[in-house]
């Protein structure tokens, strides 16, 4: 029994022994350094003009171990891309020789070029915090002010005012009391500001019209949509219509007309809709037509750019102002929907012609992006239903400040991308 004992006892030394060594070695197994305790550290800031090399220099190594320290960093960056204000730290042992350099310049990157029995070079990916982030506000002056006066920076502002420059003049057309919000992902390092993510959600409201923006990616890339799926940045809208729509009659060639009672070609898309729901102009233009005849019913035209016209039908009434000659930006309102001239029920004609042909509206492809692909629009309308409970939800706890230490709601979606930092 007593020799078991003692056996064991030994067993726990030598295993105690071994892994003690284990952690105060110089080299781990996967050739990363880990006795850094007795290291001098040398920070340098490239100045202008300045060349790595110089750097080097200036750190009174030898030709050769610099040749190889190039050489080795070379393999992770290119030395001629190093700019003003980038930092160089270099790392000697007691004896100054050589053990390490670090290169950064970016907050989120670190290139290390390390000596222990050879040189090597690796990239540490430094931890990157991304948190959700609301904040909402009145406009006094213009929108970058009024996003700047919440506390963030203009490049927040001018990703906010670039998503809905397709719908209106974000500079002319703002005013006084205008509200905004912005749903966006914000990423820390160590807990100091690093960047913005993407915006998620933007909101923009002023005494006519509310604009949403979703950022949404049906699996052709992330994009700005409407709350019906249009592109905020495509040239043409696909449903010009400001609320539900549902398609009732797509474009085709031969389709039978249930009052004309014959097949006719329908060179058109059909949205049906309530009685007077909003009609969008599709895409920026000059209102060419304007007036009533037996089959359209009242009826719209727009002449648009590179050949584009587009041809609104059935309309209950016109929207103020509307007159030929008038310019109008996609997304204006121009009309409501109606079931004036041969309608059986409330629906949207909505045509395109293209020099002068008929083309199916769904089907243009637009320069910048596309509309959202009708497969994922059902999972699109989901979506949409969830950021707005999200974004009632966070005003609606915001109401309720005691609840909070701090003004702004912030939540924490995803930890890391990338290792920590191990220095
Ligand atoms: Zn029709």
């Amino acid at each position: 029994m007593k020799k078991f004992v003692y056996f064991s006892l030994l067993v726990f030394l030598l295993t105690s022994f071994i892994y003690v060594r284990f952690l105060k070695g110089e080299v781990k197994k996967d050739g990363t350094d880990t006795d850094r305790k007795n290291y001098i550290g040398v920070k340098y800031e490239i100045g202008k003009g300045e060349t790595f090399i110089q750097i080097l220099r200036k750190s009174h190594l030898k030709k050769d171990v610099i040749d190889s320290i190039v050489k080795s960093f070379s393999k992770i960056y290119n030395p001629k891309k190093i700019d003003v204000k980038d930092q160089v730290f270099i790392f000697t042992d007691e004896d100054f020789n050589f053990r390490r350099l670090e290169y950064k310049n970016d907050p989120a990157k670190t290139y290390v070029v390390e000596y222990t029995s050879k040189y090597k070079s690796y990239v540490i990916d430094n931890r990157v915090t991304v948190s959700i982030e609301f904040l909402e506000g009145e406009v006094v002056d213009n929108l970058i002010n009024a996003i700047k006066s919440t506390g963030e920076n203009e490049k927040l502002a001018l990703k906010f005012t670039k998503i809905f420059d397709w719908r209106f003049d974000v500079f002319s057309e703002v005013k006084k009391g205008d509200k905004f919000t912005i749903l966006f992902e914000k990423k820390y390092i160590d807990g100091e500001f690093y960047q913005y993510g993407d915006i998620i959600y933007a909101s923009f409201e002023n005494d006519r019209n509310l604009y949403e923006g979703f950022l949404f990616d049906d699996g052709n890339g992330k994009f700005y949509y409407d709350q019906n799926g249009n592109s905020l940045e495509g040239t043409f809208l696909k449903a010009p219509l400001a609320t539900y729509y549902r398609i009732s009659s797509r474009f085709t060639s031969k389709r039978y007309h249930p009052i004309l009672k014959k097949y006719i070609p329908h060179y058109a898309i059909d949205y049906s809709a309530p009685k007077k729901t909003p009609v969008y102009a599709a895409s920026d233009g000059y209102i060419i037509y304007v007036g009533y005849n037996y089959i359209g019913g009242k009826t719209i035209r727009i002449d648009h750019e590179n050949g584009y016209s587009s041809e609104y039908c059935h309309l209950h009434g016109y929207a103020k102002g509307i007159k030929v000659g008038k310019f109008v930006k996609q997304g204006e309102v121009i009309g409501y929907v109606g079931k004036t001239g041969y309608a059986t029920g409330y629906h949207l004609h909505f045509a395109v012609k293209k020099n002068g042909k008929f083309i199916n509206p769904l089907k243009i492809k637009n320069e910048k992006s596309v509309t959202i692909d009708p497969s994922q629009l059902k999972d699109y309308k989901i979506y949409v239903d969830n950021v707005r409970t999200l974004v009632l939800g966070i005003k609606s706890f915001k109401n309720f400040p005691s609840m909070f230490s701090k003004s702004d709601f912030i939540f924490k979606y995803a930890d890391t991308f990338g290792k920590s930092p191990n220095i």
